[in-house]
């Protein structure tokens, strides 16, 4: 299923928040303690640890399910996540409420104060957090906010009133702050995944690119300039490693009499049909098949010694040979039928050979397979063109 980008932001987005659980969790454990010293003279030790407890079990919660969102969570259950995250949050939340009403006596003014500056304290951070969603915000501030402005509006006289004014007009503040910053931050992730993704494509096509442009068109095999980079690389490898390396050079016999008599269009299938044969036959890991010009095609094959390189130059020429395409103009009277001369030659160990070289010994092969009457396969080796290598 294709998901739209706000889907995948969104899914990012609660990545995002859920990879502050650590952040959170150590935050909480502070403020937790910062709470039970503060509150220590006045409340029996053991309530207080009861609710320092209460505090431990829900951060522990919220690592665990962090730890369960890290390994089911995917861009369709996105929402539930968001779900539980917001439950975890307003769990919380309600802990420290709780604590703020239970513990603060109202008649001692710098314990109402203090409560103020602890949910300021703890709003900014949980802004700063959170501020990926103000679903999230919400679900902290409010639970936080809401029960002990009132319980101390209703309960704590005017220094309870001035309490209330105070976080009134500061959630005002913090609230309209989040929205914008909320605003960035979304449009940040949207861009960010709409860019990830253009690059994605952006690859996908320099590679379809790269690709066609090593192709030749009528076959699909390579074509002659890739096949010559690719030459250069494995004569290099063969020369670093002391491997062979074999080329195999190739031509239709009697083309010109193909195309006179079938036509040029029939003659471009002649030539994808002789294509497909030599794709099944190299099929090793390695070997590269190329359309060299015209009806002439190459075959670099790593790794195999002149031997190897032989039995399959021979498949390749009975292989055509077998498939019967019919050549009634071909002067092989006694065949009529499309046939391949074919040039071998291979790198000779510890010589520097140029790739110029080694094609040109093939084609000298091919030529004399031709001379010698065609339909036939021709092994020279390039020796004496290149040099010893501890020269
Ligand atoms: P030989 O047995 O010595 O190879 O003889 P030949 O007739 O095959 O060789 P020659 O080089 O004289 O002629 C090759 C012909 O191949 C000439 C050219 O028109 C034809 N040819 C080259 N490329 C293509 C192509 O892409 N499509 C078609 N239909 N013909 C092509
Ligand atoms: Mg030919
Ligand atoms: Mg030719």
């Amino acid at each position: 299923m294709q998901l739209s980008v706000a889907e995948q932001s969104n899914h990012e987005i609660t990545g995002l928040l859920y990879g502050q659980s650590n952040r959170v969790a150590i935050s909480h454990l502070l403020t937790a303690v910062i709470i039970i010293v503060w509150y220590a003279k006045i409340i029996p030790l053991e309530h207080l640890l009861i609710w320092g407890a209460a505090v431990v079990f829900f951060v522990a919660a919220r690592l665990a399910l962090h730890r369960v969102f890290k390994r089911y969570n995917n861009s369709e259950n996105n929402r539930l996540w968001m779900h539980a995250l917001a439950g975890m949050t307003s769990l919380m939340a309600c802990l420290y409420s709780f604590a703020f009403i239970y513990f603060t006596p109202l008649s001692e003014q710098q314990y109402v104060f203090s409560v103020g500056m602890a949910i300021i304290a703890l709003s900014a951070v949980s802004t700063l957090l959170y501020s990926a969603s103000v679903y999230i915000v919400l679900s902290f501030f409010i639970p936080i906010t809401v029960p002990t402005t009132l319980y101390f509006l209703l309960a704590a006289g005017d220094i309870g009133t001035i309490f209330a004014v105070m976080l009134f007009f500061y959630s005002a503040i913090v609230l309209s702050l989040l929205k914008k910053v909320n605003e960035i931050f979304k449009k940040s992730v949207s861009l960010n995944f709409q860019y990830s993704q253009e690059i994605e494509k952006r690859k996908l096509i320099e590679k379809q690119l790269q690709d066609i442009s090593r192709r030749d068109g009528l076959t699909g095999l390579f074509n002659r300039r890739y096949f010559d980079e690719v030459l250069d690389v494995e004569i290099g490898r063969a020369h670093r490693n002391h491997s062979p390396l074999c080329l195999v050079m190739f031509d239709i016999d009697y083309f010109k009499e193909y195309n006179d008599y079938y036509g040029h269009v029939a003659g471009d299938n002649c030539i994808i049909s002789i294509a497909e044969i030599v794709e099944q036959l190299a099929n090793r890991k390695g070997d590269l098949c190329a359309r060299y010009r015209g009806e002439e095609f190459a075959i670099i094959l790593p790794n195999i010694d002149i031997t190897g390189a032989l039995a399959f130059a021979n498949k390749i020429q009975q292989h055509v040979q077998d498939k019967r395409l019919p050549h009634k103009a071909s002067k092989l009277t006694t065949l009529q039928s499309v046939t391949v001369s074919v040039g071998v030659t291979n790198l000779v160990p510890f010589k520097k050979v140029k790739a110029k070289e080694l094609i040109r010994a093939a084609d000298e092969a091919l030529y004399i397979a031709k001379r010698e009457g065609r339909n036939r396969v021709h092994h020279k080796e390039n020796n004496g063109l290149g040099h010893d290598l501890s020269n």
